[in-house]
């Protein structure tokens, strides 16, 4: 049964569908991740405006026609088409990272309202310039969360104690081991790898939200950054295409 849908939505993907339509990937606030096809859309400009780039935040009507199927989108009235993002090549390779983020971790018609108002808010934040290496990892570590995999950071998984002299991060069971229950073969499967306490301590603040209490040596920041690139990696499988040209361009050690 075809079913009419009023909701909030960000642009998530686009792409060309034949000689007029276009494919467009929308995260909504209530039905989840949904592909739709907007009917002439490159043919007659008028009707839905400048709606449908990337990162605009539109409300839409559609016509749902069920799981598998493309929805058809009526309408669409633009909300914040965040134009300052695409004024700036960091801001855009945040926002085209943060947008692969979210279609790693939720698939189509996934329950993902926490998502939307997350990604919202990251590009209302975007439209003030690119983000800090900080606030990108904090968005990583919130999409962990959201989607059920937030790595396990606080006590070793093997004793619970939460202080000791040397951890390795153990990929496989998602946390933090210590290096005595290590050597008594917990976690010691392939997918480990050493965790420094710096890099420890400042995933814990980060998680936990707030300020960062300590200024990280750039060391501890890239050592950050590609331990919560491979445990996304992980989940998703692959590289993460956007991820890769926001290192490019921010160079070693950074971003
Ligand atoms: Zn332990």
């Amino acid at each position: 049964m075809p079913r009419r849908i009023h909701t909030d939505a960000i642009v998530l993907l686009r792409h060309e569908l034949g000689e007029s339509d276009r494919i467009v990937t929308l995260l909504t606030c209530d039905q989840g991740i949904l592909r739709t096809v907007a009917p002439a859309a490159r043919r007659s400009k008028r009707r839905f405006g400048g709606c449908l780039e990337l990162f605009a935040r539109i409300e839409v009507s559609l016509v749902d026609l069920g799981a598998g199927k493309l929805a058809r989108l009526e309408e669409a009235v633009l909300r914040d088409s965040h134009e300052a993002v695409k004024s700036d090549l960091l801001a855009i390779a945040h926002a085209s990272y943060l947008t692969e983020l979210i279609l790693v971790f939720w698939k189509e018609r996934d329950e993902a309202g926490q998502a939307h108002r997350l990604l919202g808010d990251a590009l209302s934040r975007l439209d003030r310039g690119p983000m800090s290496t900080q606030e990108i990892r904090r968005f990583e570590l919130d999409v962990l969360a959201l989607a059920g995999f937030a790595p396990s950071l606080d006590a070793c998984l093997g004793c619970g104690t939460n202080n000791a002299r040397q951890w390795v991060f153990d990929h496989d069971r998602g946390g933090i081991v210590c290096q005595s229950c290590l050597t008594q073969g917990v976690g010691s499967g392939p997918r480990n790898e050493p965790v420094t306490p710096s890099v420890l301590r400042l995933l814990r603040e980060l998680q936990k939200g707030g300020r960062v209490s300590f200024e990280a040596a750039p060391q501890t920041r890239g050592a950050a950054r590609a331990l919560l690139g491979r445990i996304i990696q992980g989940y998703a499988g692959r590289p993460l295409r956007a991820r890769e040209f926001l290192r490019q361009l921010a160079g070693k050690g950074s971003g």
